[in-house]
């Protein structure tokens, strides 16, 4: 797995440091409110894990099941919601935590179910920010890291499923991407090729 990495972009050192920082801020804002917690699944599960154990508060955790890049390396602009049942946020206070705002679309249909569900108030926290035009005008209240417009996998994020159990936050190498993007559909990981 490591082999297919052309460069770690953020360390968990690192990742977990920054961690502190943005849930110490959690802590102090949320401090005596009604606070649900909705992680967008899959990409933000390790992110989910290692930011709540840190906030020492009553709060809520739920989650949602979009996608948005159905394989590929670039947003398809469209957000499919997989769970039918959605959180109970009436009169609490929404956080919705995902693993990366790229063109904006997830946040945004999350965060506008959120709202037609009755939360007092909807905020977002996203680990990466990629330093690009969005699609849609939405920014997250907190943010990890803010990283180049390129595709990244590690801490959750996955390349066709791959990926999603590095501790790091790491780019492909181009040839494992091309060899992914090449295979026919439905082949297993396994079938792709690595480069040698
Ligand atoms: P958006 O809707 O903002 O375009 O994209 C958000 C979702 O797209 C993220 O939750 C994530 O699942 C996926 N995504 C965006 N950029 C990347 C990336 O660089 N790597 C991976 N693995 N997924 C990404
Ligand atoms: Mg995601």
């Amino acid at each position: 797995m490591f082999r297919d990495l052309a460069r770690t972009l953020l360390h968990e050192s690192t990742i977990l440091a920054r961690l502190d920082e943005i849930a110490a801020r959690i802590t102090d804002d949320y401090r005596g409110k009604d606070l649900t917690v909705i992680a967008v699944l899959n990409g933000s599960f390790m992110f989910m894990g290692d930011l709540l154990r840190r906030i020492p508060l009553p709060l809520r955790v739920d989650c949602v099941s979009v996608a948005s890049y159905h394989g590929g390396t670039e947003s398809s602009g469209r957000v499919t919601f997989d769970q039918i049942s959605l959180p109970d946020v009436a009169g609490r206070h929404a956080l919705i935590l995902d693993d990366i705002l790229d063109s904006g679309l997830t946040l945004e249909a999350v965060a506008a179910k959120l709202g037609g569900l009755g939360a007092l108030s909807v905020k977002t926290c996203v680990l990466l920010r990629k330093r690009k035009e969005r699609t849609v005008a939405i920014d997250a209240d907190y943010v990890g890291f803010d990283i180049g417009d390129e595709f990244v996998v590690g801490y959750g994020l996955d390349f066709q499923e791959k990926y999603r159990n590095l501790p790091c936050i790491a780019v492909l190498h181009p040839d494992v991407i091309r060899a992914g993007l090449d295979a026919p559909a439905g082949a297993s990981p396994e079938e792709v090729p690595s480069p040698s």
